[in-house]
């Protein structure tokens, strides 16, 4: 990367970080000269990512004009596929959320290309109002639940949406239009733990575990502050950890994983038959949990020994995953989040059973806030990120002007 690129990013990462402030100020904190500063703040005004703010009256030097970034002429999208939904969301490069949007579908039921149309079409319905008003989409990262290979675009295995060295990246890209945007892919849970990371803050959880529990269960490994990948990226896999040798198999072909005994298909199935419309995949994951919720209030006694079961599960699972990387926190997400109330307390009780550290080794037991959301907020961080790191990339705003057709 040239030095002047490099520069680029340092300039923008400081106002993102630390706020507004005068050309002189940033120079003096971030050691460029002040010429330099004055030349990469008109580059970067000129692309349309800071603006002119307030006049500051500071310390160093004489008055000068406020820059700030400017959030508003950007989104930044997550999209992802899951087990029973499609779901978008927009946010700005601040991260504030635009817009967000989820669609039930019974994933696994569909091929690949027809769920990726339908996808695209629900990025499509995202952008277009948004575009209309102006703001240019820097980028979309896809998350998926399975092993994905970003480099050639190719899934290598979601056993749950029975997808096996499919291709997403290039239908995806080409179901929207062969969009000016880059196009990242990432698993489902790894993209959710950035969300996490990114609410909590990274110093606050420099050791941190996200169980996510859905159809399938993911996890997210953070050690030291960074995420843990494995030598080839597959690292994470927490719901294909055999649990039960004698239990169901999996559809990965396994027996007894951790998310047959935990998965989002063993409470509903626990709870209630076939055909009870908890089990329907065209209800919307959410509102189906509402349900289950409102059983859980009112007593239902084979809702509360489901979620039982469940915590059975989850203890002794926890307890193994603790024991390996004694994490300073456990963070539930997922449908694990929104009945919390009834794994978490349980989880902090008993979890010190099943981990040979004392105190479960200083692990405490979280809820994440982001609902079903981390996946997609995560995959927005990501294409966010990739602006801060090379603010460059992004066009001038006169170029984006006369070519604002192609680039919605
Ligand atoms: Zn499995």
């Amino acid at each position: 990367m040239s030095v002047r690129r490099h520069n680029l990013s340092v300039v923008l990462n400081h106002l993102r970080v630390h706020g507004g402030r005068s050309r002189a100020r940033i120079a003096a904190d971030t050691g460029l000269n002040k010429a330099t500063v004055s030349s990469l703040v008109a580059e970067l005004l000129g692309r349309g990512l800071v603006r002119e703010g307030e006049i500051e009256r500071g310390s160093v030097g004489r008055p000068g004009q406020t820059i700030e970034l400017d959030a508003t002429n950007f989104i930044a999208l997550g999209a992802e596929v899951a087990i029973d939904y499609v779901s978008i969301m927009a946010t700005n490069l601040r991260g504030e959320v635009v817009s967000e949007q989820r669609l039930a579908l019974d994933t696994a039921g569909l091929q690949a290309g027809i769920v990726l149309r339908r996808l695209a079409g629900l990025v499509g319905s995202v952008i277009e109002p948004l575009a209309a008003g102006g703001a240019v989409p820097v980028g979309l990262t896809l998350a998926l639940p399975g092993i994905t290979d970003p480099a050639s675009g190719l899934v290598w295995d979601a056993p749950n949406l029975g997808w096996h060295e499919t291709a997403v990246l290039e239908p995806l890209r080409r179901h929207l239009g062969e969009p000016a945007y880059p196009i990242l892919l990432e698993n489902e849970a790894n993209a959710a733990v950035l969300a996490e990371l990114d609410v909590r803050g990274r110093a606050a959880a420099p050791d941190l575990l996200l169980i996510t529990g859905a159809t399938g269960v993911g996890g997210g490994i953070v050690t030291g502050g960074r995420l843990l990948r494995g030598s080839r990226g597959f690292a994470g896999e927490l719901g294909h950890m055999q649990v039960d040798p004698a239990g169901r198999r999996c559809r990965c072909g396994r027996v007894g994983c951790f998310e047959t005994v935990v998965g989002l298909g063993a409470l509903l199935r626990a709870l209630a038959p076939q055909g009870d419309p908890v089990r329907d995949p065209s209800i919307d994951v959410v509102q189906r949990l509402d349900e289950v919720r409102s059983r859980l209030e009112a007593g239902d006694p084979v809702a509360r020994a489901a979620v039982e079961q469940i915590g059975d599960g989850l203890v002794q699972g926890c307890g193994s995953l603790v024991n390996i990387f004694n994490p300073g926190m456990i963070v539930l997400g997922g449908y694990f989040a929104v009945l919390g109330q009834w794994f978490a307390p349980r989880l902090r009780s008993e979890l010190d059973t099943e981990v040979f550290a004392p105190k479960s080794g200083g692990c405490s037991i979280e809820l994440s806030t982001l609902g079903f959301s981390a996946a997609v907020r995560g995959g927005a961080l990501r294409a966010t990120r990739h602006v801060f790191d090379e603010p460059g990339l992004v066009p001038f705003r006169a170029d984006v002007r006369e070519t604002s057709g192609a680039l919605s």
